[in-house]
């Protein structure tokens, strides 16, 4: 056989799935495991979208769309942009693709040349960093410190700008930090981003999860220059519990969204018409029952934020939205703990699942190898029973 292709050769797979895969393996084979990797609500889809989805196929609505999406969708797209964001889009602006993820692949592959760089804030999403090396870019890095909040300063944008820079990764609010942008600090970016005609590549897919009152701005609503660099990815899954749906969307210039098109066009084609029916009452309903979810995931984060910092050798952050908890085991670092001796987050999780019965994701991936993601997007009684295996398995 042949040498296969070098860029594919080196994609490391997604620790989140794979640490996800495993705790589902162990639990299928009897183990007594609690899982806190995978970054999906634990809630069902609602049942008006699942009875929109049933419709759809009764009504056969079972054949090919547009390959960017029903124009019903779209509008869709629009209307909730407008509503939730004040932001205004046409149809020609939205693509509709299979999922969120989808979305950020095709939109990197829409306007990155080989050797563009992007810039990335780390910790970032595990999946940011492969894709960009998928599309023949070049990631760089710009460490945020747990000091600031994890966030990227504009001094730090500027002094990672090199003239071959395309584009930064702005997820907000962040997987995995769950900390927000406030609008200044989004405009500071933003302004430096327009000096340098630098896309953004705003990755909103968490913007109805947020806690305390915070209010969410979007970057593509700070002028009209701003909008006209920004792509935004957005999606159903994590606000409507429909992460198995796949559809997730895109919002920008309609130069990016022709070219995405055309990509689309010749690779996959249309998301699954039942699913994009699904999202159009998911889009278009009330929004109660999203409001729901996001209240219970803020009950849960209050929980375990509160309980992890009570917990000698281990600390966290309280996140601003998404649902996601940084534990720092910096102090951890060169203890031996249950026969192993910790160096970074990768050994922690590792025998913390072993011993300790719980599965977590360490974030090396997501680059800071001495942080731990837990998810709450899981019931209280499994919080409660993860952290009090935390406590045991800290007390030796
Ligand atoms: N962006 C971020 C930051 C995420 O955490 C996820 C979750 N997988 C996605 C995008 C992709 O979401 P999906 O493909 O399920 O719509
Ligand atoms: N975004 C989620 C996570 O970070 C889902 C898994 C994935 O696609 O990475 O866990």
């Amino acid at each position: 056989m042949k040498e296969l292709s070098v860029i594919a050769e080196n994609v490391q797979a997604s620790t989140t799935l794979a640490m996800d895969a495993l705790y589902k393996e162990m639990k299928a084979a009897g183990v007594d495991v609690i899982g806190f990797a995978a970054g999906e609500p634990d809630f069902p889809t609602p049942d008006y979208i699942k009875y929109a989805g049933i419709e759809a196929i009764v009504n056969n609505a079972t054949k090919y769309t547009p390959a960017t999406g029903t124009m019903e969708l779209k509008k869709a797209v629009c209307y909730r942009l407008k509503e939730d964001l004040d932001l205004d889009y046409e149809p020609d602006n939205i693509v509709v693709t299979s999922g969120a993820k989808h979305c950020l692949y095709v939109a990197l592959r829409a306007i990155i040349n080989p050797g563009d760089e992007v810039i990335i804030p780390v910790p970032a999403w595990v999946s940011y960093n492969e894709m960009v090396k998928m599309v023949g870019g070049l990631p760089v890095y710009v460490h945020c410190d747990e000091d600031n909040d994890f966030k990227m300063t504009p001094a730090q944008l500027e002094a990672a700008i090199t003239d071959k820079t395309k584009c930064i990764m702005l997820n907000n609010p962040s997987n995995p930090t769950g900390m927000l942008y406030e609008r200044e600090e989004l405009e500071a970016l933003a302004e430096v981003c327009v000096k340098h005609d630098i896309f953004i590549m705003a990755d909103e897919i968490y913007y109805k999860l947020l806690y305390d009152g915070k209010t969410f701005t979007s970057v593509a609503s700070l002028g009209d220059k701003v909008k006209e660099l920004t792509i935004i990815i957005n999606g159903v899954s994590k606000s409507y519990a429909m992460t198995g749906w796949r559809i997730g969307y895109i919002a920008a210039d309609a130069r990016v969204t022709s070219v995405i098109a055309k990509y689309l066009s010749h690779s996959t084609g249309n998301p699954s018409a039942p699913a994009q029916a699904a999202a159009v009452a998911a889009l278009t309903a009330p929004q109660d029952t999203a409001e729901e979810m996001r209240k219970a995931f803020e009950e849960r984060r209050n929980y375990m934020v509160e309980r992890m910092n009570q917990i000698p050798g281990i600390s966290c952050l309280k996140p601003e939205g998404a649902f996601y908890v940084m534990m720092n085991i910096t102090k951890l670092i060169g203890k031996t703990i249950h026969g192993k001796m910790i160096l970074n987050a990768d050994d922690f999780g590792d025998v913390f699942l072993k011993e300790g019965l719980v599965c977590l994701v360490p974030c090396t991936g997501f680059g800071d190898p001495y942080f731990l993601r837990w998810s709450y997007a899981t019931s209280m009684e499994n919080i409660k029973e993860g952290l009090d295996r935390l406590e045991k398995f800290l007390e030796g």
